[in-house]
């Protein structure tokens, strides 16, 4: 293609609302422009990078035997009625009415309607696993949609579900997908990690990970084992309990005045005890229940952990009234003594912690060697804590690390959570009815795209890793006027083209500096120039975007030299297996 032809509008100024640079390269390089909130077009070059990403990760899907299907889009809501998410995915799905006012929802994800083809057209154990995959635009009302591609309310995803006819079949399907998500991301030049996560909404107990690009722009926070392979999200990591100070004597509980003093930080400064000797006490609020939740002092709540194990749908703090009623204090002075029958979670470490300091439910006062166990019994003691750098590694004795993430992919062991709901069964060998048991596998397609720039870019634009490029080479005439050297730069764009290479040709009468700025900016990883040494000497310069390595080739070379380049670089993208 014609550079002056390709529709590709470069911005001199990008929206104050572009915060993350992927979001600002691709509003500067003319990739993608918004049409709504969290809503984007994909311009020619931007499609062309988003078709490549897909291209690898349809060749890894159907590797792994997954078949290729299109699933609509507008779902009826009937479907989502019988899994029971009509209600639960909440104000994230949206939904609308047809004429006759049925309700539908636009697909945010596809469990339901995949589960109800399958049920209706598999019946035989003989053919199972069946492993099906889509393509396919998604859609999610977000609270926030932000960073361009990264959370939009419509966005691409691959999507595929497996139907197996156990858990060790299951366990084998994930496994494979597992293993395809390495290659995926490893053949688009990413640097990422496994991490063990939380479900979520989507559900099912058996275990799930997300794939996460490691970037200082990731929402997600992750933590990783600086010895063994350990790594979680921060929702999901497990704490390991300090050794507390269970050789201390119980003392005497005793009641001390705390005039204003309400945080633990203000605690602990009043008092002159560290933090890690104080229990912080939060009360709770589900849509069934008031629980009291304690914690060590310089400790956070995982309000995600907290959930699961309360098995609720909401949870929030308790506003100040319903803390005054609980307690009979006004927050800040919480405790755990005399909370009548609400229920008390406690993270397992505070049974290990000896004359803590805990709020004592009495306005302006706190309790002294309060002592877990002897003064106060907690309904239930689990893991419900966050888990910082630093901390110990639950699987090894090493510490965490922390970084951040973007989540490109998740991997679900669902089990029968939508089969037994929707009636999805198979008959076995012996001709006995069985569930199905279901796996399922995002990718975010463009969130892909919008990480690989946040890992790879420089002030100057961005940086393709050949495999993804939108095109590898760009062919720079310095001066379009100068016939010959336009003939030889056409003559060049024209033998990359044939063997192959995708290369794009600079025909624009624009100075040389604003022609390389462009292709720095849109990181073409390859840019051939050619000038006067090129008609004079026969001579074009080839640069390369990543290393800015420069290197002088005969006119009569410079495609083949190119073209191995290329080929090298793909070739080395894939992983060996
Ligand atoms: P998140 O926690 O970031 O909201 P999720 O866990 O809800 O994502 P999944 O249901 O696991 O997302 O969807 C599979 C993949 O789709 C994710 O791993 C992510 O790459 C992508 N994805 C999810 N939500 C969005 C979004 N709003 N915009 C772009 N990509 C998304
Ligand atoms: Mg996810």
């Amino acid at each position: 293609m014609k550079i002056s032809e390709i529709f590709a509008p470069t911005l001199r100024e990008v929206p104050a609302e572009a915060e993350v640079i992927s979001h600002i390269l691709m509003l500067r390089a003319g990739m993608i422009r918004k049409a709504a909130s969290g809503v984007y077009t994909f311009l020619p070059l931007g499609y062309r990078i988003i078709k490549k990403v897909i291209e690898i990760v349809r060749e890894e899907m159907d590797n792994k035997g997954g078949q290729e299907l299109m699933l609509p889009i507008i779902q009826p809501a009937e479907l989502w009625m019988q899994s029971g998410r009509w209600h639960v995915y909440g104000d994230e799905l949206f939904r609308l009415k047809d004429r006759h006012g049925r309700d539908f929802s636009l697909g945010p994800t596809h469990e339901e309607i995949i589960t109800d083809l399958v049920k209706g057209d598999v019946r035989s154990y003989k053919q199972l696993p069946l492993l099906l995959y889509q393509i396919q635009n998604k859609y999610r009302d977000e609270r926030r949609p932000r960073f361009g591609l990264m959370r939009g309310r419509e966005f691409i995803m691959k999507d595929l579900y497996s139907f197996d006819k156990d858990n060790e079949g299951l366990d084998v399907t994930y496994h494979k997908m597992y293993d395809a998500y390495i290659r995926i991301f490893t053949r688009c030049g990413l640097r990422f990690r496994p991490v063990e996560a939380d479900p979520g909404a989507i559900g099912g107990s058996g275990g799930t990970h997300e794939f996460m690009v490691v970037a200082d722009s990731g929402e997600a926070a992750i933590v990783y084992c600086d010895t063994c392979n350990y790594a979680a999200n921060v929702e999901k990591a497990e704490s390991v309990p300090a050794p507390g100070n269970t050789d201390e004597n119980m003392k005497e509980m005793q009641e001390i005045s705390t005039p204003g003093v309400k945080t633990i930080d203000e605690v602990s400064g009043f008092l002159s005890i560290a933090s890690d000797k104080l229990l912080k006490t939060l009360i709770y609020r589900t849509e069934a229940e008031t629980v009291a939740v304690i914690v060590r002092g310089d400790r956070e709540i995982n309000e995600i952990k907290l959930q699961n194990l309360l098995g609720s749908l909401q949870l929030e703090m308790a506003d100040e009234r319903t803390v005054q009623e609980i307690t009979g204090a006004a927050p800040g002075f919480s405790g755990p003594l005399g909370l009548g029958d609400i229920r008390i979670i406690a993270d397992k470490e505070i049974m290990q912690m000896r004359n803590t300091i805990t709020g004592a439910n009495k306005m302006d006062t706190h309790m002294l060697n309060v002592n877990p166990g002897r003064d106060f019994e907690p309904s239930q003691s689990a893991d419900i804590r966050l888990v910082r750098e630093g901390e110990k590694c639950p699987r090894c004795q090493g510490i965490l690390m922390e970084a951040r993430g973007i989540e490109v992919g998740q991997v679900f062991k669902l089990g029968t959570k939508y089969s037994e709901a929707m009636g999805a069964r198979y008959l076995d060998e012996n001709g006995k009815e069985k569930l199905m048991v279901m796996g399922c596998y995002g990718i975010g397609v463009s969130r892909t795209v919008a990480a690989s720039i946040e890992q790879n870019h420089d002030k100057d634009g961005i940086i393709w890793p050949m495999p993804i490029a939108p095109f590898h080479a760009v062919v720079v005439p310095v001066s379009v006027k100068d016939k010959k050297q336009l003939e030889l730069a056409q003559q060049i764009y024209k033998s990359l083209n044939e063997i192959g290479v995708e290369a794009v040709i600079d025909d624009r009468n624009e100075r040389p500096g604003v022609k390389f700025k462009d292709a720095d900016l849109i990181g073409f990883p390859l840019r051939v120039v050619v000038g006067t040494k090129a008609v004079e000497e026969g001579i074009v310069e080839i640069k390369h975007r990543r290393t800015g390595d420069v290197r002088n080739t005969a006119v009569t070379d410079a495609a083949l030299v190119i073209h191995k380049i290329v080929a090298d670089e793909i070739a080395e993208s894939m992983p060996i297996s």
